[in-house]
């Protein structure tokens, strides 16, 4: 994948999870206006939310990170190894920032 399309398709992904997090944060707005009686549901209904909220952040952090490589020249190279991060992968996830063997130590460091 060259610079050009990995760049169209990480902004095309911050276009989409800026969208999301602006249709996220309106819900519980539209919560509150529920009676009493649903307070309970309201409540794992904003928790669902609110982790909906904080997982397309992460991703949107990691779309800017990658976004950033881009202009930097490192874009396709893992942090932690500076290894190549193989093709397929980058297809897959444009935002990798790791080789899947690093990306995996640092998910078993969680
Ligand atoms: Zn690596």
């Amino acid at each position: 994948m060259d610079d050009a399309t990995a760049r169209m398709r990480l902004e095309t992904m911050l276009h989409e999870l800026d969208r999301s997090i602006g249709v996220l944060r309106g819900d519980p707005v539209a919560l509150q206006d529920r009676s009493a009686a649903d307070a309970g549901a309201d409540l794992t209904d904003a928790d669902r939310t609110q982790a909906m909220i904080d997982a397309a952040k992460r991703q949107r952090t990691a779309v800017l990170a990658a976004l950033k490589r881009l202009d930097d020249g490192g874009y396709g190279q893992c942090v932690d190894c500076g290894r190549p991060v193989p093709e397929g992968r980058l297809e897959a996830r444009p935002e990798a920032a790791r080789c899947v063997q690093c990306q995996a130590r640092v998910e078993r460091r969680r």
